[in-house]
């Protein structure tokens, strides 16, 4: 009898390896919200009046920033705005300073689909800076921007003087192109509900905002779906108590349970640049 007890009071072997995982998954979801926060780092100067947020222009180092800034122009950029358009001579490049912009792969009838995601962390306009004039893709903007633009004929003339700004162009081509293969493994692989937990967080991160307008037209291009499946999945989300989601607004209620129901890409995502960043030479 006293045996038996003893089983019904001590934690099976299977409970306690439930406990471990939990608990190794709480630890990982809380070290992820850490090095999202990290990302985060606080404005330290300013360009006619408007704070510097976007974070190559932040790290410039002294010696090149002038040849930078003196070219640079402010543009307020409402949603829609098309940054770059497909096969199309690029004009400007674009430090984003906040908001966010989408890349988006066209297909010939027009279906658009979501490979990647700029705000104030990156630049758009990439394929200047390895001397294309075109780029593949359209990159739109999806949540109203301000950013510094810079006409391509300078941006020409200030790569050959500065090497630090196109090392860090060259540093963020592959923090694009590693977000396109994950999205692309993502889109075939995981379900909608835990995509769109994914962009959440990979846009609140780049807006630094709870709430965000957003339509359910470009959520569809973003997570490759029919409108339908967008509003089942962020539904679901809602009713779980993750998002509020209510005339095209989004806030995010939950940050933690939304990374806990984001499948294994933002993690990997987020560790990945971290490790990038925090090992480079
Ligand atoms: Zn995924």
């Amino acid at each position: 009898m006293s045996l038996l007890k003893h089983f019904v009071a001590a934690p099976s072997a299977s409970i306690l390896c439930k406990i471990r995982r939990l608990r190794l998954h709480k630890e990982f979801v809380s070290k992820q919200f850490k090095t999202s926060s990290k990302i985060k780092s606080e404005p330290f100067q300013s360009f006619k009046g408007q704070i510097v947020h976007n974070f190559i222009l932040k790290n410039l180092p002294d010696s090149e920033r002038e040849a930078v800034f003196s070219k640079m122009e402010f543009v307020d950029l409402p949603v829609n705005t098309e940054l770059n358009e497909t096969f199309e001579l690029i004009k400007y490049g674009y430090f984003l300073n906040s908001g966010l912009s989408s890349v988006l792969n066209v297909m010939l009838d027009g279906k658009r689909i979501e490979v990647g995601l700029t705000g104030k962390e990156g630049f758009v306009g990439l394929p200047l800076a390895v001397g294309f004039a075109t780029s593949s893709t359209l990159t739109i903007i999806q949540i109203a921007a301000t950013g510094f633009r810079v006409s391509t004929s300078d941006l020409e003339n200030i790569f050959r003087t500065c090497p630090f700004l196109v090392r860090s162009l060259n540093r963020y081509a592959q923090e694009l192109a590693l977000q396109q293969t994950q999205v692309a493994a993502c889109n075939r692989l995981h379900i909608v509900k835990e995509r769109l937990a994914r962009w959440l967080l990979m846009s609140q991160d780049r807006v630094e905002s709870s709430s965000f307008l957003l339509t359910q037209e470009f959520l569809s291009h973003m997570l490759g779906t029919r409108r339908a499946s967008v509003t089942v999945a962020a539904g679901k989300l809602q009713k779980a108590g993750l998002i509020t989601y209510k005339r095209g607004q989004v806030h995010v209620r939950s940050r933690s349970k939304l990374e806990q129901a984001s499948c294994e890409c933002y993690h990997r995502l987020t560790r990945q640049m971290e490790t990038w960043r925090n090992n480079s030479h």
